[in-house]
């Protein structure tokens, strides 16, 4: 960054300070992750400087050569990481990825089956806030109030009740395996397709940990930079029937020139995802956020639905007395980061909040494993129980830090 350094200090030392943060912090969201240098590398090249309309050997500009070489090579290895017939690794963002779905195979004002915000789906699955609850008809589904797992009976009768065009599939905040041959049936029973939204949990399908929607949708989306590791991106699969349709949707239906330097860093993000070191990885994601979920409940922590099967917890703070709120910031003062969410039924709104979401995949990468997540719950009642406490929050602060310096992460980036 010494370039950076000295034509733009101001940007320049934000960044520095933002890569020591992510060094000194606990990073427990549940959405993020820290990628390779080699992701970093390409996601930083000389490939921003070039315009490819279009698609490889198909383009509106001279000079793809290269850019072709790169986004066939992304479209091939996503195409053998998730055995997908049809791969399109242009959409920017996850959200970008379901738009591009929703204009494939809907006309606006048609109905779609999505899971409830609250109950932990996401904003692109039919959110009145979201262009998606704007342009169609939105029949939410939720959990089970006992369960708190996806209420299938629900789901069948409001399918059969509203006759859903497209019923989407996926989550953002639901710690339990998601049951696509279910959704299958139930579409099939209303002659409804399927997006399977896999943007929490691509790590976890790719690597055979979690069952794949791949062969049973018609559509699946995902993000790039979740547990899977990769950039700030997204990316639709689908059955070879809708290939073009897809394609013409994303480009020129909805975005102009692709982000080739991210789509090289999504390519080396896939053969990443196509190691055995990263199966491993996975594993130990989800051993992490066992170990985490049961000594949590130790604790005394209500978690919704009992525990997890995947990459997050979903802690309920309702008999804590503090909100999900005034948690994250709190936490957040002792170096630990987490995010409030809602948790099914909440009774505070989305800003407020009863719950915390608490995800492993980051502190994953950076190599923890059961013994670290054990201390870190601990640290986490730790900080709840004592938060009026300023000393105990600081001295809680110097062991979250102590704890990072044992998993260095970017430690060239701070010479
Ligand atoms: C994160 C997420 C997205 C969208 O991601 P962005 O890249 O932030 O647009 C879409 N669907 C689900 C289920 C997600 O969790």
């Amino acid at each position: 960054m010494a370039i950076l350094m000295k034509t733009d200090p101001e940007v320049a030392g934000a960044i520095l300070r933002e890569t020591q943060r992510q060094a000194e912090k606990l990073n427990l969201i549940t959405s993020e992750n820290f990628v390779s240098e080699a992701v970093l590398e390409a996601q930083g090249s000389i490939l921003t400087n070039k315009y490819a309309e279009g698609y490889p050997g198909k383009r509106y500009y001279g000079g793809c050569k290269f850019a072709d070489t790169v986004e066939t090579l992304a479209i091939e290895r996503c195409k053998q990481l998730f055995d997908a017939e049809h791969v399109n690794v242009q959409p920017h963002s996850g959200t970008q990825a379901n738009m591009a779905v929703y204009f494939s195979a809907l006309q606006p004002g048609d109905t779609i089956l999505g899971m409830n915000l609250s109950h932990g789906g996401h904003l692109s699955h039919g959110s009145p806030a979201n262009f998606s609850g704007r342009f169609y008809h939105v029949v939410p589904y939720g959990v089970d109030r006992e369960t708190e797992t996806i209420d299938f009976n629900e789901v069948e009768a409001l399918a059969k009740k509203h006759r859903p065009k497209l019923i989407v599939a996926g989550a953002s905040a639901y710690p339990r395996v998601i049951d696509f041959e279910k959704f299958r049936m139930v579409a099939d029973l209303v002659g409804a397709m399927v997006v399977a939204d896999i943007a929490h949990i691509a790590g976890l399908v790719a690597t055979g940990l979690h069952p794949s929607p791949v062969k049973i949708s018609e559509f699946v989306t995902s993000t790039t930079h979740k547990t899977l590791r990769g950039p700030r991106g997204g990316f639709v699969m689908c059955r070879k029937e809708f290939a073009k349709m897809l394609d013409s949707c994303v480009f020129p239906g909805m975005q102009g020139g692709p982000l080739m330097h991210v789509i090289a860093a999504k390519a080396v993000a896939f053969k990443e995802a196509l190691s055995g070191e990263f199966k491993d990885y996975q594993s130990q994601v989800v051993k992490n956020a066992r170990t985490m979920a049961d000594e949590l409940s130790s604790q005394g922590f209500r978690l919704v639905s009992g525990g997890t099967d995947n990459h997050m917890v979903l802690a309920d703070l309702t008999d804590k007395r503090i909100t999900g709120k005034d948690a994250q910031e709190i936490l957040d003062r002792a170096g630990i980061v987490v995010n409030k969410n809602g948790i099914p039924f909440d009774m505070r709104g989305p800003q407020i909040t009863s719950g915390i979401r608490i995800g492993t995949p980051a502190v994953t990468t950076r190599g923890m494993k059961e013994g670290e997540m054990k201390i870190i719950a601990r640290l986490i009642s730790e900080v709840l129980m004592h938060i009026d406490n300023e000393k105990r929050l600081q001295e809680i602060g110097e062991e979250v830090k102590a704890l990072c310096e044992k998993f260095p992460l970017y430690s060239e980036r701070l010479r």
